[in-house]
């Protein structure tokens, strides 16, 4: 049986958490990864995280929550004028 090779994040972390890492540079580092996407939204749930995690940068998720505020707050006043009607 083989063993499973180590996560790459782990044999190498100072990679994952210079925070010189651009956008594309953490896709590269996270691609094939098979748990990027519960990686991702684990590192989204807890905004001080730092450095890579799913091969998204800590800019980029700060982006993202941003634009979802955003989004709730736009879906929060449509419906507050729905119902007030
Ligand atoms: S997706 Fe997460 S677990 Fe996978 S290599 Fe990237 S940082 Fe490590």
């Amino acid at each position: 049986m083989e063993a499973e090779a180590p996560l790459p994040c782990r044999t190498d972390p100072d990679a994952y958490h210079a925070v010189t890492v651009r956008a594309a540079g953490a896709r590269e580092l996270c691609a094939g990864c098979p748990f990027a996407e519960a990686c991702e939204a684990y590192a989204m749930a807890r905004p001080a995280l730092r450095g890579v995690w799913g091969g998204t940068t800590m800019r980029e998720r700060q982006a993202a929550r941003r634009q979802e505020a955003a989004e709730e707050e736009t879906a929060s006043r449509l419906l507050d004028g729905l119902l007030s009607r």
